[in-house]
């Protein structure tokens, strides 16, 4: 079923969005079905076990960390991860950077803004984003290129509530990126509402279920 399913999405999603393949629990078979596919984006959000498959599987996969960095754990992904999506502080970034020079890699990351008013969902506000990208301390590391927004909507079946948030993520990033040629990325949208995160201008959709099937935890 994961070829059908990553088929299915993939004809549904433009080409100018990218699709990060969410793989945490899924086993090295089954992303390995998705990348006989074609499939070389995949998501984890545990350090650990995103090294055990980064060492398992083929070295063209580009692995994505979305889930909330541990400063102490970035070592570990420095050599290799290809992007890190949830950064919700400066100092992480700085640490990233100080890992990025030790690996001679400038590190992608995102900076994951907080919109849901759920207490559980980590990130930062719109202004601790804009302060962060403007800042001399931010302009100074040399070894971590923020590239972008990622957000999470809030649980919930409200439709509405949703969109605005997606909408005001969109108003951020394309607000930040008019005067920042490195922000080119806005991850929002997972198997739940990536349609409509596509809609309100995200490019860049994290989706596991809807490929691999539901999680056993
Ligand atoms: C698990 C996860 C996803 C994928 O969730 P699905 O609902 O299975 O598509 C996307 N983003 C993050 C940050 C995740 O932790």
């Amino acid at each position: 079923m994961i070829k059908e399913n990553l088929i299915k999405i993939l004809d549904e999603i433009p080409s100018n969005v990218k699709l990060i393949a969410i793989s945490k629990t899924k086993s090295a078979k089954e992303i390995l079905e998705a990348y006989y596919q074609g499939q070389r984006l995949f998501g984890e959000n545990k350090i650990q076990e995103m090294n055990e498959k980064y060492n398992l599987l083929p070295k063209d996969i580009k692995w994505h960390m979305v889930g909330h960095v541990q400063s102490n754990k970035i070592k570990y992904m420095a050599p290799y991860v290809d992007m890190i999506h949830g950064i919700d502080s400066f100092k992480s970034l700085a640490i990233i950077n100080k890992e990025g020079g030790k690996n001679n890699r400038i590190i992608k990351c995102l900076l994951q803004l907080k919109i849901s008013r759920e207490s559980t969902k980590f990130g930062l506000t719109f202004k601790q984003i804009e302060e962060i990208i403007k800042s001399d301390e931010y302009q100074n590391l040399t070894h971590v290129k923020v590239c972008g927004i990622m957000a999470m909507a809030s649980f919930t079946n409200n439709i509405k509530v949703i969109k605005n948030e997606f909408d005001s993520t969109n108003d951020l990033f394309e607000k930040i990126k008019k005067t920042n040629t490195d922000f080119n990325v806005l991850s929002m949208g997972m198997s739940n509402d990536y349609k409509l995160a596509i809609n309100c201008g995200s490019n860049m959709v994290r989706i596991g279920s809807l490929i691999f099937g539901s999680r056993n935890y």
